[in-house]
């Protein structure tokens, strides 16, 4: 840009500017194709930009090669269809980001785009309209289909950048300032070139814009394909009624002029019906502005406010209804793990997914982060349960999110009305109960039960419930193998607690440990299950079975004592202190800080081991770990899922190994569910293998036969 305005004013050669520009072009290609191969999410617009950008570099180089010793060329060349190529391209890749966010609520920018268009036509064709008069009246050759095709295409790109600048909240990426400066640039240069092609010269002024126009599209390539992370949405801020405003205003400019002088018919016509659209719009935002507020912007689904003011008018009496309240599991673990873009994605498809499932009048809303409610209006009973069991089926069902497999899972509570509640708060509240009953049995869905009554009720009865279970011993360990990757032999096995109530059958650890948590009764339980570990490893051993057994313990039950209480409990059994492992998630250690840490030092100088379990949920570095008493590393699921997928997710989980094998750290992955997971890890050196591709966690009674199993499987037997 520099030297180009240099040669302005003759200081600098027009060829040389060329071959300047060429350069710039080629560097702009470059960076566009480094940043498309790290696009993920964003491929489909980068890839499209950067063949924009490719195009018109091509295009130019093309351009100077024809016109080698003159100073433009006069005829069409298949440059030119390069340069309108780079405009489609890049409109198309403008569209695809805004179709990626706009959704269902498309009309309000359609319409000001619209506006913008018809006053950007207007005002161009007061310029435009004695060359596209000239290259129309005469016979159609390649040199005049294109002096119409390059005013067309900006007039589309003024039309796109007018809807953009309308539209509020719309994401266009980090450098959205740069790209827009960057186009109008461009534009301006291509209608000055419209109205006298004859002033063009290589090198000049002209080129200059257009490269700007190539550069910015190229850095603005490069700001979407960061990783999402690093880059906050950016809201353009601009009010929502700039573009009509500007719109209008010159409309009234080009009927104002061609009230004073003689102007093209077709720029007051296309000003009259700007004004006309931008009429339209104003009544109908109003609309659209009701609508918009019930409308839940991600999922384009209705949102809470509408719920609370439909349910209330459709609850009849005498017709019976229902109220599906519906929670993710383990959302958090997609949006913490792969990035809040593939969390909104999955959101958007599960409301998808929602409505295949139900009928066109039953109401979805979206009531919270990963909350969803669905009002089924005059359903039977049986009818409402098959709804939520058809649901969690099919949320079970994997979704592929910008490349990435998700796999996920939904807890859904059903309340009848009238039985379970007279109005929406109480059929609320009581499909809550119900959710939150699906969540703990892992049974997917779960159907109100008027004795119920309420959460604190419930929450009391369970405690109750627990401190009897701890007394009676009501609890079951299951075990789950790890294996060295490469060996069929089972290495060793985490120990994970059932509770087999007496009434509603076994139930998993998420459905009782916060509460016993809660509740102080943790330090007991964890008693007890140390016993029946301790118990089964002893029985283990007489089998000639000589596992370690990893036991989960949670913060509360770290206490001074812990060490001591422990190696008590070995020594009466006889056993080794090998012969356990234990567990600490990541958070708790970086919570508790030091008295934690000289616990942990104080059962490690009595040989017990300890693992960091949830390893890469927190935030605490490897460096820091070094200085921790920790012989493992557990490598959390949400690490391995994407494996699959993606290959920074591998590359990733590559460098987590080598950086904890450089510290003399074992390393377990967990959540294995496949073989193509197994074989990577087993690939990159990964020490113990944990998961369902290998085996559930299983009673210990099935544990020889599963060895058997694999044994068998490896042809040892
Ligand atoms: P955790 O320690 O991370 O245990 C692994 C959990 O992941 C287990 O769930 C296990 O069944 C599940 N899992 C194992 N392989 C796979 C797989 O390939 N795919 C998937 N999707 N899941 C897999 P579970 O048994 O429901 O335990 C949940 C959590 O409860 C445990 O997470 C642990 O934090 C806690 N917990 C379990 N038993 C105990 C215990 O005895 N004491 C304490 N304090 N906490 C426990
Ligand atoms: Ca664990
Ligand atoms: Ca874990």
């Amino acid at each position: 840009m520099f030297c180009l305005a240099l040669v302005s004013q003759g200081v600098l050669d027009l060829q040389v500017a060329t071959v300047l520009c060429l350069i710039t072009e080629g560097a702009a290609v470059v960076l566009c194709w480094v940043a498309a191969r790290d696009a993920g999410f964003r491929r489909l617009e980068v890839t499209l930009a950067a063949s924009a950008v490719t195009l018109y570099a091509t295009g130019d180089a093309i351009y100077s090669y024809l016109a080698v010793g003159e100073s433009a060329l006069v005829t069409a060349s298949v440059a030119d269809a390069a340069y309108l190529l780079f405009s489609v391209l890049v409109i198309s890749a403008l569209g695809v980001v805004v179709h990626r966010q706009l959704r269902r609520c498309l009309w309000p920018v359609l319409l000001d785009s619209l506006v913008g268009t018809l006053a950007a036509a207007s005002v161009i064709s007061i310029f435009l309209t004695p060359s596209l008069t000239a290259a129309s009246l005469g016979p159609i050759t390649p040199e005049s289909a294109i002096a119409i095709a390059y005013p067309l295409l900006d007039i589309a790109v003024i039309a796109l950048i007018a809807g953009i600048l309308a539209s509020q909240g719309l994401d266009l990426g980090p450098r959205w300032p740069i790209l827009l400066v960057g186009l109008a640039l461009f534009t301006a240069f291509d209608i000055g070139y419209a109205l006298d092609p004859g002033t063009y010269l290589m090198g000049s002024l002209y080129d200059a814009g257009w490269t700007s126009g190539v550069v910015a599209v190229a850095v603005w390539v490069d700001g979407i394909a960061q990783p999402l992370s690093t880059h906050h949405r950016s809201n353009a801020g601009i009010p929502a009624l700039a573009a009509p405003i500007v719109s209008t205003v010159a409309a009234l400019g080009v009927l104002l002029l061609a009230s004073q002088t003689p102007a093209p018919v077709l720029a007051v016509v296309l000003a009259g019906l700007t004004l006309a659209a931008a009429a339209i719009p104003m009544s109908f935002r109003h609309r659209l502005q009701r609508t918009l507020a019930r409308t839940d912007d991600l999922t384009g689904l209705t949102n809470r406010r509408a719920l609370y003011t439909d349910v209330p008018n459709r609850l009849q009496p005498g017709q019976h209804s229902a109220l599906l309240l519906l929670d993710l599991d383990r959302f958090k673990d997609v949006n913490d793990g792969l990035g809040h873009d593939v969390g909104d994605g999955l959101l958007l498809r599960v409301g998808e997914r929602l409505t295949e499932q139900v009928r066109s009048s039953d109401l979805i809303s979206r009531i919270g982060g990963d909350e969803f409610a669905i009002f089924l209006a005059d359903v039977s009973e049986e009818a409402a349960v098959e709804t939520a069991a058809r649901i969690s089926m099919a949320l079970e069902e994997p979704f592929t999110i910008g490349g990435v497999i998700v796999q996920t899972s939904a807890s859904v509570g059903v309340a009848l009305y009238p039985e379970h509640g007279p109005e929406l708060e109480s059929l609320l509240r009581s499909a809550d109960v119900a959710m939150y009953r699906a969540k703990a049995d892992h049974s997917g869905h779960h159907l109100y039960q008027l004795d119920y009554n309420d959460h604190r009720e419930i929450r009391f009865r369970t405690v109750q419930e627990l401190r009897t279970a701890i007394a009676e011993r009501q609890f079951v360990m299951h075990y789950q193998p790890k294996i060295c990757p490469g060996g069929p032999e089972i290495a060793d096995v985490e120990s994970l607690v059932r509770w087999n109530h007496p009434t509603r059958g076994l139930l998993y650890p998420g459905s009782f440990l916060q509460l016993a948590e809660e509740a102080g009764l943790m330090p007991q339980l964890t008693d007890v299950i140390m016993d029946q570990v301790l118990d089964q490893a002893v029985r283990w051993r007489s089998e000639g079975l000589e596992l370690a057994i990893a036991v989960n313990v949670s913060a509360s039950c770290l206490r001074q004592d812990v060490p001591h209480r422990i190696t008590q409990m070995l020594s009466v059994r006889n056993l080794p202190p090998s012969v356990i492992v234990l567990e600490i998630t990541e958070e708790v250690l970086m919570q508790e800080g030091p008295r934690t840490v000289g616990v942990l030092r104080e059962l490690r100088a009595r040989g017990i081991e300890i693992s960091i379990d949830d390893f890469g949920t927190g935030y605490s570095s490897l460096a820091y770990l070094r200085d921790l008493p920790v012989d493992e590393l557990k490598l959390d699921r949400s690490f391995i899922s994407p494996m699959n997928e993606d290959r920074r997710a591998t590359n990733l989980v590559a460098s987590i190994i080598d950086l904890a094998h450089s510290l003399g750290l074992r390393i377990v992955a967990e959540g294995v569910e496949n073989e193509e997971a197994y074989t990577a890890l087993a690939r990159l050196n990964c020490d113990l293998i944990q998961g369902y591709y290998l085996s559930k966690p299983i009673p210990a009674g099935e544990l020889s036969a599963w060895m058997a199993r694999r044994r068998v499987a490896a042809g040892l037997v």
